[in-house]
């Protein structure tokens, strides 16, 4: 299938440096919208998954802090909640983009879970952020009286908390969204799917699906969709135009169009971090290995030219 998929960072729908209004969040959906309904404008396929972070830690807190009167939820619901709220942003924001370009395509908002292993070692460790950024003396006192791990993220200056992210195994949903595509309609509807890579189950004994307490990587989650689909585009848009090496020191280099061998030796040199760009990088490998054709990590601003291979960092086999 000629059709792309489209992964928004939870930075890419929420500025790090902002108030976390709901109105912020229109604005940045609405600077967000216009290049997805030109990408929907060529007339290919056009699925959006996105990650849930900040969104998923805000619920998380908002349930603690609301817990003496209302009790708190797991944060398998939380997820599923995530998935409303954005799911509801981009019905609520894209279909104007597209009817300014001509377009006449329905968003269609999928609740998607994803299978994670039970005994995955990532339930012991921790590593994907979520929430706000603490300063070092608010992150003293979280960790201190709510027993937060959490972790300081050098480049952007500030405190995460960080919540077990196990490794996505298959996306439940994912025969439906694909009989769906294959019956033509992928030009009819833009299925936002897999948000914050799907909410995390693990399967019981009986064959029941139940929610762990985790938050699987969005990017992770949406490689798995991209080869569940066969789409032949996978873009990683997020808060930076594209990856780079040595990251944040005086020889730091953005890398352009790259092969796939060039990406894989980065990557197993350790050059992307854990729980940020590294799976990203990841996630294009395993899209491309499994015969994806285009792999773009870029930011809103340079969205277009990159999928047209002229912007982000990018790899095409073809
Ligand atoms: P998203 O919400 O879009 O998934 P992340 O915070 O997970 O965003 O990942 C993007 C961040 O990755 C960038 O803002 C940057 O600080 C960080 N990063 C870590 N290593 C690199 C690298 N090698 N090149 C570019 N950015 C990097
Ligand atoms: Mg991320």
């Amino acid at each position: 299938m000629s059709g792309i998929l489209v992964a928004l960072g939870g930075n890419a729908l929420q500025r790090s440096g902002g108030t976390g209004t709901w109105e912020e969040a229109r604005t940045q959906m609405r600077a967000t919208v216009g290049v997805l309904a030109e990408i929907a404008a060529s007339g290919r396929e056009l699925v959006i998954a996105h990650g849930n972070g900040p969104q998923i830690g805000a619920l998380l807190r908002q349930n603690e802090l609301g817990a003496r009167d209302v009790p708190a939820r797991p944060m398998d619901v939380l997820g599923a909640e995530t998935q409303g709220q954005i799911g509801y942003l981009v019905q609520t924001e894209l279909p104007p983009a597209l009817r300014r370009v001509g377009v006449d395509r329905s968003v269609l908002t999928v609740i998607s879970r994803t299978e994670v292993a039970s005994n995955d070692p990532a339930f012991d460790h921790p590593t994907k952020p979520v929430g706000r950024f603490y300063s070092e003396e608010e992150a003293r006192v979280l960790r201190k009286q709510q027993g937060w791990i959490m972790r300081y993220d050098g480049a952007r200056g500030g405190w995460r908390r960080l919540v077990p992210s196990p490794r996505p195994i298959a996306w439940l949903e994912g025969p439906a969204v694909r009989r769906l595509l294959e019956s033509g309609l992928g030009t009819r509807w833009v299925p936002v799917v897999a948000g914050g890579g799907g909410i995390p189950v693990v399967r019981r004994e009986d064959g029941r699906y139940e929610g762990v307490e985790a938050v699987i990587d969005k990017d992770l989650g949406a490689s798995l969709v991209a080869r569940e689909l066969g789409l032949d585009t996978f873009a990683v848009v997020t808060d930076v135009p594209g990856a780079a090496v040595s990251f944040g020191r005086p020889t730091e280099r953005w890398l352009g169009e790259v092969t796939l061998g060039e990406l894989e030796g980065h990557f197993a040199r350790g050059e992307f971090a854990e729980g940020s760009m590294g799976p990203k990088v990841e996630a294009g490998l395993q899209f491309l290995r499994a015969g994806g054709r285009r792999f773009v990590i870029t930011d809103i601003p340079s969205l277009a030219r990159a999928v047209a291979g002229e912007a982000g960092t990018r790899v095409r086999l073809d």
